[in-house]
């Protein structure tokens, strides 16, 4: 926002504490002028990319940050759904936290000089600024276009917890055990201290895995591929774009700096600048334009080299949106801003779409496609087509599967083109009134669903979203039921080495999504090996037998009990392994970059193996 806005809010309506209150919780039908008039949202000076960033070109530098007002912010800073706590871990410090005036809506130090840009050294200016960061994010996520409902945490408590000086190490992480994103620090080769928690992208990244971890926990302990891990990541990497290019000034610029060719627009589609420069001598550490198919997954390990086909999709699709139309005369920050505005709500709409457990790019481009043709139904533009030609150029989806989705009632995948007849029907309000009536509702259905007779199944997710259509259409209520079980599985066979005779789960479960009124919008099912559906469980049981045998081949398993060592020393496993008895679970560990990148090796590429 410019300043010009900030002035006006500083001028603008005098409210009483109650009247305030009042339209607090209203606020999400006011627009952003009116709510700045009346103080519902205040500025706090922020990085719009990070500090190399802003010394190669201070308009890119520090700007203001517009932040919802919520009548429980207070020192931290904290706020409803966060909770800065500037613990160091490696020395033990704690620095003080900034403290807020209520009366001023602003954050001060110790000396009660207010933490703005003047004082953008200062620790606590950090703490106000990914506080910042992460309250717009929330409020963003939280509305129509984005997935429509207020956003908790995976795990039992209010408030994830933002350490932004955690310690010393090239690195940042979402941690769902402690309830906490953890963001280091280290020195670049000139010694001076980079700090990962002035990047606006890598607290995107680390935010957009706590959000996703919130919408479909069991992200984080079932896969039967590499796609799964590999999600998470680029769910990380697409937020950090789609935040960066909401900045108004930022497209301005862009559409002068590149003479309308975005594909001279490096800073839009690298992810994480100064990281990259710093710590992996290349001047991102992903990047967003890159040409990968799903080729590049094949023998590929590495969940964040492979999260970029995905990344590469998303980015084209907002790219060849955008060209739609800069053809109808629109400039270049015109032209992106109604692309993102057209990409974002279905980026984030398609996640209510997938599957409970062990997501794939498929599942993935099936669910943006639904939720694009609920979005936009009439379709003026066909970005539906772009969209398709899109996946299939990167072998998302293969010829067949889009001749598939032509078919009228096109509820699901992975059997042929079936209509899906419940047996018993249930009108929706039931469904939704709670996870037994959902049950109910499932176990009367179990052969329609493909749902083992004899298996308990968990009702693992029923929530409702209210989302927005393409305006002037409306698309109202969203009503999801997710349902998971597991089917447990022996590990025969010396290729599994130290492994050999311990049991898997192999991960089951659908997404039904409904309409307000009932009808079924959607239906996903990952099928077991009991009840067959088109060989589909078998070819899921043999994906993961062959993946736990390249992991663990590949020494990128851990054993959870050294977790805690294995942290403290900066570098973390790709996936850790529980053992019960002779059960095995396993948990993914999400954070900024794994041993695969150049950082590990230079400190000696190290592996981890569960025989360590
Ligand atoms: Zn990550």
């Amino acid at each position: 926002m410019s300043n010009g806005t900030h002035k006006k809010e500083e001028k603008g309506v005098r409210l009483t504490k109650a009247v305030r209150l009042d339209l607090y919780t209203s606020s999400n039908s006011l627009d952003l002028d009116t709510k700045n008039e009346l103080g519902l949202n205040f500025s706090i000076d922020g990085y719009v990319q990070d500090p190399a960033m802003a010394a190669k070109n201070p308009k890119w530098g520090i700007d203001q940050i517009e932040v919802k007002w919520e009548p429980s912010i207070s020192n931290g800073p904290t706020s409803a759904q966060i909770a800065v706590v500037d613990y160091n871990g490696d020395s033990g410090a704690l620095v003080p936290a900034a403290k807020w005036d209520a009366g001023k809506r602003q954050f001060l130090d110790e000396r009660r000089h207010r933490l703005d840009r003047a004082n953008a050294e200062n620790f606590q200016f950090h703490q106000v600024n990914v506080w910042a960061t992460i309250q717009r994010a929330l409020a963003l996520y939280e509305g129509p276009d984005a997935l429509g409902m207020p956003i908790s945490w995976a795990f039992e408590g209010n408030r994830l917890i933002v350490v932004p000086h955690a310690g010393y190490g090239q690195n940042a992480f979402y941690d769902r055990q402690s309830k906490s994103i953890q963001f280091y620090y280290y020195q670049d080769a000139d010694g001076k201290a980079v700090y990962t928690c002035l990047s606006a992208d890598i607290i995107h990244h680390e935010l957009a895995h706590a959000v996703l971890d919130f919408v479909r926990p069991r992200y984080l302990e079932t896969f039967t591929t590499i796609q799964n891990a590999a999600f998470h990541e680029f769910f990380g990497d697409i937020s950090a774009v789609l935040f960066l290019m909401r900045n108004n000034g930022f497209r301005q610029d862009l559409g002068k700096n590149t003479d309308g060719d975005l594909t001279k627009a490096k800073i839009l589609k690298n992810i994480a600048e100064q990281f990259g420069e710093t710590v992996a001598d290349r001047e991102y550490l992903r990047t967003a334009d890159n040409p990968e198919t799903m080729d590049h997954l094949q023998d590929n390990l590495q969940p964040h080299d492979c999260s970029q086909v995905l990344t590469g999709t998303m980015f084209e699709i907002l790219l060849e949106i955008s060209y739609v139309y800069k053809k109808r005369g629109k400039t270049v920050p015109q032209a992106l801003w109604n692309s993102i505005q057209r990409v974002l709500p279905m980026i984030l709409h398609a996640l209510h779409f997938l599957p409970p457990v062990d997501v794939t790019y498929k599942d993935y481009a099936l669910a943006f496609l639904r939720a694009l043709e609920l979005y936009n139904p009439l379709d003026p533009s066909g970005y539906y087509q772009i969209c398709l030609n899109v996946f299939k150029r990167r072998k998302i989806l293969t010829a067949e599967e889009i001749e598939d989705l032509a078919k009228p009632h096109y509820l699901y995948y992975n059997q042929k083109h079936t209509d899906l007849q419940l047996k018993v029907n249930y009108p929706i309000s039931t469904i939704m009134s709670s996870k037994a009536a959902a049950y109910r509702f499932l176990n009367d259905n179990r052969s329609q669903l493909f749902i083992p007779p004899h298996h308990d199944i968990v009702v693992s997710g029923l929530y409702t979203a209210w989302l927005s259509g393409r305006p002037p259409q409306r698309m109202g209520n969203l009503h999801v039921v997710e349902y998971v079980w597991e089917e447990e599985h022996l590990l025969e066979g010396a290729k599994f080495g130290k492994l050999e005779g311990k049991t898997v789960s192999l991960p089951c479960g659908g997404t039904l999504v409904y309409d307000q009124v009932g009808n079924l919008l959607f239906w996903i099912n990952k099928p077991g090996t009991e009840f067959e559906q088109d060989g589909e469980g078998q070819r899921r049981l043999l994906d993961l037998f062959t993946y736990i045998e390249k992991i663990s081949g590949a020494g990128m398993l851990a054993l959870a009990q050294d977790a805690a060592a294995i942290f403290t020393s900066g570098l973390v496993p790709p996936v850790l392994v529980h053992q019960a008895g002779d059960a095995l679970s396993f948990s993914l560990t999400p954070h900024l970059s794994l041993s695969e990148d150049k950082r590990s090796e230079k400190l000696g590429a190290r592996k981890w193996s569960v025989s360590s």
